[in-house]
């Protein structure tokens, strides 16, 4: 038995060091950020923020949104093909918002005919699985790449270097990083698997940037603070669930308990989610996500305010004047406790 003892660190186990700034305004700094992409060649522009392919936050409404800030969102996978050409194919201009499959033949052939008949209006695509080690996997990646040669490809989910390197020679120009973080994932419990993500964030980093390609940090972000972590351990992206649910763009119903009001939210392999489109869990499966009530927050605006003012802030503190010295910037501390909880 070989045991790993290097320490792998999650983002409760780090604070950023301040460092001398010539900032004097936290309005100076540039979130934007530009990518040409791999594979693709196309370029990017925006803030690399993405709402989660999930079937509450990865909504059209969440999309426009998040389009005010220039943020994008994965669409979650259940739009059925004739919504998502009227989608893609009514949209003003070329939209960063991803479609996102998974790895069965009835995914590409969905993808295909969205393809066709939105005029090639796509240009992201998201390939996600709960596990992105599988040989049909990486064979996916390859078979997507090969087809739509000038799609930019987000892949995922991984959690180490050399997988990460695999899928972008694979094809992929953003590798999807984060096995286990999530806020309704259960993977971990259920299965003893997982990679603490700030680590996984800094190896999957360093082994895409070598080879030109990008990452995407995706879960275990609960505060603005940690997404300042992510930028700052390297990710080009940063992918949310739980901190953009429970608001009017999300899909589902407002439920009422007690004279307060609540919105359901539940990870993409929960009992809920396969009940609802998989006619329940397959016997030789467990699922491996949760289904919460979160209080009901209104209109995502605000929350998105918070989350882009807390990131400017954390490069103020180190001296960023753009989003992409953030990584440069940052010398992350080992702590034993972050905050002072003694109200509560
Ligand atoms: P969050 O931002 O809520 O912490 O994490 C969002 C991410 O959790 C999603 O983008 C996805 O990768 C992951 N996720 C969503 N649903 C499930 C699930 O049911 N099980 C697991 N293991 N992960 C999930």
């Amino acid at each position: 038995m070989h045991i790993e003892e290097s320490l792998k660190l999650d983002f409760k186990d780090v604070l950023i060091r301040p460092k001398r700034s010539t900032l004097t305004s936290r309005a100076q700094v540039e979130l934007q950020r530009e990518f040409v992409f791999h594979h693709s060649g196309k370029t990017y522009h925006g803030i690399p923020i993405i709402a989660a392919n999930m079937d509450s936050t990865g909504t059209m409404e969440m999309a426009a949104a998040l389009g005010k800030h220039q943020m994008s969102v994965a669409l979650h996978k259940h739009y059925d093909e004739a919504s998502l050409i009227a989608y893609f194919s009514g949209l003003q201009k070329k939209s960063t918002s991803f479609y996102s499959m998974g790895i069965t033949q009835a995914d590409f052939d969905k993808f295909s005919a969205v393809m066709n008949h939105a005029h090639n209006a796509i240009e992201y695509v998201c390939i996600d699985v709960a596990n992105g080690y599988t040989e049909g996997f990486i064979n996916f990646v390859k078979k997507v790449r090969t087809s739509y040669p000038h799609l930019t490809i987000m892949a995922g989910n991984v959690v180490t270097g050399d997988i990460t390197e695999e899928l972008i020679l694979a094809g992929a120009d953003i590798v999807k990083v984060g096995i286990g973080p999530g806020s309704v994932c259960t993977t971990r419990k259920m299965t003893g698997v997982g990679y603490p993500q700030l680590s996984a964030v800094i190896e999957c980093a360093d082994a895409a940037h070598g080879l030109g390609g990008q990452i995407c940090a995706d879960g275990g972000c609960v505060v603005p603070g940690d997404l300042a972590k992510a930028f700052g351990a390297g990710a080009d992206f940063i992918m949310l669930g739980g901190m953009l649910a429970g608001h009017d763009e999300c899909a589902g119903d407002l439920v009422e308990r007690d004279g307060q009001q609540f919105k359901s939210f539940y990870g993409m392999s929960s009992r809920a989610a396969m009940d609802k489109y998989a006619g329940g869990v397959a016997k030789y499966r467990a699922s491996e996500g949760k289904e919460v009530l979160l209080p009901y927050r209104g209109p995502v605006e605000a929350s998105l305010l918070d989350i882009l003012g807390g990131v400017r802030s954390a490069c103020t503190y180190v001296g960023a004047h753009k989003l992409k010295e953030l990584t440069k910037r940052t010398t992350f501390i080992r702590v034993t406790q972050q905050l002072n909880e003694v109200f509560g």
